[in-house]
């Protein structure tokens, strides 16, 4: 049998494994959001994910006063990873077959736009900010 002061002391041992190990994690996450924009990007497809399936009149409304085109730059493909249904032509594997439906009506709105710009790209459509004003208050009128 062992002494009950050796097991005390392996206890210690695997708690301080643990400690460190989780201070390491804290530490890489805190690391990789203060040098990423993981953050932005999760929120941003959480957002969007959000509209697509519960707020469709906001969603509809908001594709009513888009204007401009897709310049197909792919740049929505490449938000938070990159899409692997992006071909390296930067075409989309299955447009007009299975895309998600946040996917066919990017930018929701100006700030789906702002990610875009962020990361360097240059999205072809915009909204006026008069319109979208409109469009916030349309449904509390
Ligand atoms: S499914 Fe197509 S449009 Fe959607 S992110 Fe992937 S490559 Fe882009
Ligand atoms: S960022 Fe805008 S212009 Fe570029 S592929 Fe996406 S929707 Fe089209």
């Amino acid at each position: 049998m062992q002494p009950i002061s050796l097991n005390v002391n392996r206890w210690f041992d695997q708690v301080s494994v643990l400690i460190t190990f989780l201070y390491r994690l804290m530490f890489t996450i805190t690391h990789a959001l203060a040098n990423s924009r993981f953050l932005l990007h999760t929120t941003g497809k959480a957002r969007r994910f959000w509209l697509v399936h519960f707020r469709k009149e906001y969603v509809q409304r908001q594709l009513f006063v888009r204007s401009g085109d897709c310049r197909q730059c792919g740049a929505c493909c490449n938000l938070l990873f990159t899409c692997p249904m992006l071909t390296k032509q930067g075409r989309c594997y299955v447009y007009g077959y299975c895309r998600s439906r946040a996917c066919k009506v990017f930018p929701i709105d100006q700030r789906d736009i702002d990610e875009v710009t962020i990361c360097g790209g240059h999205c072809g459509y915009r909204f006026d900010r008069e319109d979208a004003y409109k469009v916030r208050n349309m449904g509390r009128s």
